[in-house]
């Protein structure tokens, strides 16, 4: 399984989980011919998208998905009735609510080819902890010691994202033996810088570590490198 990043930020964020015969999209946040085009036109392999909240920057391109007839989970949509898990191919996806501005929900994904992943952008903090993660995809918007003191914003940037702390301190509680991956997303322009960021995780996990932008792709798989 690999998981490739078409966007990551709040100019549109866009993932995709892809093996030979499936793929699944988290995220309608950029172009669906972006997407397209990264498969190769292949669109009949999209299995389903999961989006989690309606804000631009994630749910901007749904209608084109829902337009060609794929099956879009989106929890956000409190005021319909949704389940709150759904099977797309061979992924198995939970959603699980998150800490935004708007109703926001993170995913628990697994699937036989490379176990257990949780997804979660954009919030605070996540109030759940997980058993035995195989990959950890996960916000990491801004470190509160990059936002000058006197920024007009800064009470606004704090607001709604993960800040690089609580962001570890995940990693910390949910870390374990078969932890195999961590993507950092969403990275915020200003107030991040990746190289810190990766680093610092790394600290707080034994596994690899990427921070997420366009054209990365990183091979999900279940054994040891
Ligand atoms: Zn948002």
């Amino acid at each position: 399984m690999k998981f490739r990043c078409l966007g990551s930020g709040s100019s549109g964020n866009c993932y995709i989980l892809e093996n030979d015969s499936e793929v699944l999209v988290i995220e309608a946040g950029v172009p669906f011919m972006i997407v397209k085009k990264a498969l190769d036109f292949n669109i009949s392999k999209i299995v389903g998208v999961v989006v989690s909240h309606s804000h631009g920057d994630h749910a901007k391109y749904v209608r084109d998905y829902e337009r060609n007839g794929v099956p879009t989970f989106k929890p956000y949509r409190e005021e319909i009735a949704c389940p709150l898990s759904v099977n797309y191919g061979g992924f198995r996806i939970k959603g699980f609510r998150l800490v935004h501005d708007v109703p926001c929900y993170g995913f628990y994904i697994s699937h036989v080819e490379m176990g257990t992943l949780v997804y979660a952008s954009d919030t605070e903090y996540i109030k759940y902890r997980f058993q035995n993660l195989n990959h950890i995809l996960i916000e990491c918007n801004y470190s509160r010691e990059l936002i000058p003191e006197d920024a007009v914003n800064r009470s606004h940037v704090m607001t709604g994202h993960m800040e690089l702390q609580t962001a570890l301190e995940f990693l910390l509680v949910n870390n374990n033996p078969n932890l195999r991956s961590v993507v950092l997303l969403h990275m915020s322009a200003r107030n991040s810088d990746p190289e810190i960021f990766v680093a610092e995780a790394k600290r707080a996990v034994q596994c690899s570590v990427w921070a997420a932008e366009k054209g990365l792709e990183v091979d999900l798989r279940l054994m040891s490198f």
